[in-house]
């Protein structure tokens, strides 16, 4: 990596006021993948489409952290509660699934149907609460659950206290998304891990994956976990006693190394350097394309599709506008390219819809919504309106298809870039 580094650290308080600038594990990761990912996702804000097998393990951690969140009767025995653990799953898991099917297919950044295999993720589910029994059971004999070592812990007198007391933390699943982060003191980095046993006496932090454990992004799992070490240490608890990723769709636990100090330092330099290079203290322009050209790492036995330069082009983002896919967007047709905006209005454009963000209150009353367009000429995000981009979607305007907006206008910065809008006239056209 390279550019200027700055000497100073901005406040904490900074980072209050600007959360978007926080790192997490999901942008070093991204970087890792490939620094022309990064630009796309992080520094041009684009949105991308969401398919349905990366919905579908919230299903699957919801419906688990709701089960671990009962209270069983006092006087209850371990194969009662294990019975009922598992009838509260299947109904938790079901209307879980329910609900975010019907959330899918209601959001115009969804692309493909809900095509999938309900028993197949509800065993999986079954796998997490086994895991969780496990961990009960090994509380009432007062062993670790990992070692079977006897631990010198207060014993407990019944099944339901032993239920009570494994209890791992998690995240409300009620919460909105990414509003329980936990931040370092200094505000640049933070995370979320999805469940923490403390039972033992020590910290144990569990990633679930809903999926067997074979994709590229499954050998990312070692810098997750250890990012969340990093996290634990960083906020003054010192290192976690374990670190363990659970894949659902396989009989065995993962555990992980805990990380050496070496590599706890490695990981905040590695944090600091990507902040540097993107620019990210500095103002949220400040970043050379240098630093940022798609060249993508090699996950370890994964071969890349025809034409891509790599494995992680076939999941990524940008891969309809990199000259490194195999994949190419549509032309610009009738409408100009995103590198030629005219200054004056009126004009058209054409793309493939990207995907939309979410509504966003950005002056009180004020609310835009910001979606992406992707043709051979590039990528462009539009924050327009929230009302004019809701008539868009109500009209058919989802990710995947290929549009034509009319009569767009120009807003020429005092920089020289060019945003644009919709005026009065503007029209969408569905051209497939
Ligand atoms: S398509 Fe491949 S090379 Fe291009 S940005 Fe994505 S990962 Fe990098």
């Amino acid at each position: 990596m390279g550019s200027a580094t700055p000497t100073e650290r901005q406040p904490p308080q900074w980072y209050a006021n600007n959360p978007q600038a926080r790192y997490s594990f999901s942008r070093l990761a991204t970087f890792k993948r490939c620094p022309g990912w990064f630009r796309h996702q992080y520094l041009h804000w684009h949105k991308s489409p969401i398919r349905c097998v990366t919905e579908v393990g919230h299903v699957v951690q919801r419906s688990l952290e709701r089960v671990m969140d009962g209270r069983p009767a006092d006087s209850v025995t371990l194969e009662e509660l294990t019975a009922r653990a598992e009838q509260r799953l299947e109904l938790c898991f079901t209307d879980e699934w329910n609900r975010k099917r019907d959330a899918f297919v209601a959001n115009p950044s969804a692309i493909g149907g809900w095509d999938l295999d309900f028993d197949r993720f509800f065993a999986m589910a079954k796998r997490g609460l086994a895991h969780h029994i496990h961990e009960v059971t090994c509380c009432l004999r007062g062993i670790h659950p990992t070692t079977g070592v006897k631990l010198p812990i207060p014993p407990v007198s019944t099944v339901a206290e032993a239920w009570q007391r494994a209890k791992p933390w998690h995240v409300d699943p009620d919460a909105p998304p990414f509003s329980q982060m936990e931040v370092v003191p200094g505000g640049w980095f933070q995370g979320e891990p999805d469940l923490v046993y403390g039972w033992t006496g020590g910290r144990r932090i569990i990633d679930l994956k809903a999926s067997a454990g074979s994709s590229p992004f499954s050998g990312e799992i070692d810098h997750q976990l250890k990012a969340y070490a990093y996290l634990e240490q960083a906020c003054g608890r010192g290192l976690p006693e374990g670190l363990e990723a659970w894949f659902l769709g396989r009989e065995e636990r993962y555990e992980c190394a805990l990380p050496s100090p070496q590599e706890l330092e490695e990981l905040e330099r590695s944090i600091h350097e990507l902040i540097d290079l993107a620019g990210s203290e500095r103002g949220f322009g400040a970043w050379s394309l240098l630093d940022f050209e798609p060249k993508p790492e090699h996950p370890p036995g994964f071969e890349p599709a025809e034409g891509d330069a790599s494995a992680w082009c076939a999941t990524c983002p940008a891969a309809l506008v990199c000259p490194s896919s195999a994949r190419s967007a549509p032309a610009i047709g009738e409408g100009v390219g995103f590198d030629q905006l005219p200054k004056q209005g009126p004009f058209d454009l054409e793309g493939e819809v990207a995907g939309f963000g979410q509504p966003n209150e950005k002056r009180p009353g004020k609310w835009t919504w910001r979606f992406t367009l992707l043709n051979e000429s590039g990528a462009m995000s539009f924050s327009w309106d929230a009302s004019s981009v809701e008539g868009m979607i109500r009209a058919g305007m989802h990710a995947g298809a290929h549009v034509r907006l009319t009569n767009l206008r120009p807003y020429v910065l005092p920089s020289g870039d060019i945003l644009v809008y919709d005026s009065a006239a503007t029209r969408l056209q569905i051209l497939s």
